[in-house]
């Protein structure tokens, strides 16, 4: 259903029939975090720490994490932020930590698996997202990329509560995490979908490939079958599910993550507007037809024209 007027991109995101959706932002750097707190953005939903890491061959202080992130927060006032802790190794090599000659590095030791060799480097930097935020007098939630189980997403959560996260979440980036959400739900305060390492790794694809991009086409059916799981785990248990990969920054399939059951969406601050004039245009009863939609496809192509043909005519 077609709400009035294009006054509806601004302002928070919400469904035509007035369910809110934040539309938070993806950031990579303290200059792209200023500019959204400024520019308006709700919040950040995906803050990408690597950023203090990347390029550096010592790694930052905890003193320097601290002082960086306290000003993040103080420019967002209570707007919601999201960090999510260093996520190395893979496509996100790190030259102070080495992680082994590995023949599959996409499988191999990233994300929150670093922290088994590196513990410190984990301590150091939650307790510097602890101390950012009594600084700022404000909450900051935390969440760990590259979960693979339960167990490791509660042994996660364990270590950020204890560093004075207000909340503790988990990617959903492997396909066991997803296929098994109701676990990770019971573990965690939040989840947060990261579409892009989830597609990689349920088409089996390799997204630094672009001969693959056909494959890693966030319309393919089976990433949304494993949102649709994560979504209904979320509706089950209670438990707010985010999706912060490239998906949710294309306006239409924005519409069909919310069906699938994502309660907020984080996205690059240019693609907001354009997410929240289309989610605006639709009820939750539309989305939810349009991810039923998509997922009756046999293919991205499929589900993207179909989901097309059905949101322009509604
Ligand atoms: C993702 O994998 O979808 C994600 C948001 O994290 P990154 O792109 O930084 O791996
Ligand atoms: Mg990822």
């Amino acid at each position: 259903r077609r709400a009035a007027g294009p006054a509806a991109a601004t302002g928070p995101g919400r469904t035509a029939d007035g369910i809110a959706v934040p539309l938070l932002s993806n950031i990579g750097t303290e200059a792209q975090a200023l500019a959204a707190a400024a520019g308006g953005s709700e919040g950040i939903g995906l803050l990408r720490t690597e950023f203090l890491f990347l390029d550096r061959t010592t790694a930052p202080t905890r003193t320097e994490q601290r002082d960086q992130l306290t000003r993040i927060l103080r420019a967002f006032g209570s707007r919601r932020v999201v960090v999510r802790t260093l996520d190395a190794g893979s496509d996100k090599p790190l030259p102070f930590l080495p992680l082994g000659d590995e023949a599959n590095p996409a499988l191999g030791v990233r994300g929150l698996r670093t922290a088994a060799g590196y513990p410190q480097m984990l301590a150091e930097q939650l307790h510097a997202i602890g101390e950012a935020a009594e600084r700022a007098g404000r909450e900051i939630d935390v969440m760990a990329p590259m979960v693979a189980t339960a167990d490791e997403a509660a042994r996660f959560a364990g270590l950020a509560r204890a560093a004075g996260a207000a909340r503790a979440g988990a990617m959903v980036e492997v396909p066991a995490a997803a296929l098994r959400a109701r676990e990770l739900c019971a573990a965690v305060d939040f989840v947060s979908i990261g579409t892009n390492d989830l597609g990689q790794y349920v088409m089996a694809a390799d997204r630094t490939i672009g001969s693959l991009g056909d494959l890693l086409d966030p319309w393919q059916p089976a990433l949304l079958d494993l949102v649709g799981l994560v979504g209904e785990a979320g509706r089950a248990t209670g438990t707010p599910v985010g999706v912060c990969g490239e998906a949710a920054a294309d306006p239409q399939l924005a519409v069909v993550l919310v069906g699938l059951g994502a309660t907020s969406l984080s996205t690059a601050p240019p693609a907001r507007d354009a997410v929240a004039a289309e989610l605006a245009r639709h009820d939750r009863d539309t989305c939810r037809r349009a991810a039923d939609l998509a997922r009756s496809a046999t293919d991205a192509a499929g589900a993207r024209a179909a989901v097309a043909a059905f949101l322009d005519r509604t």
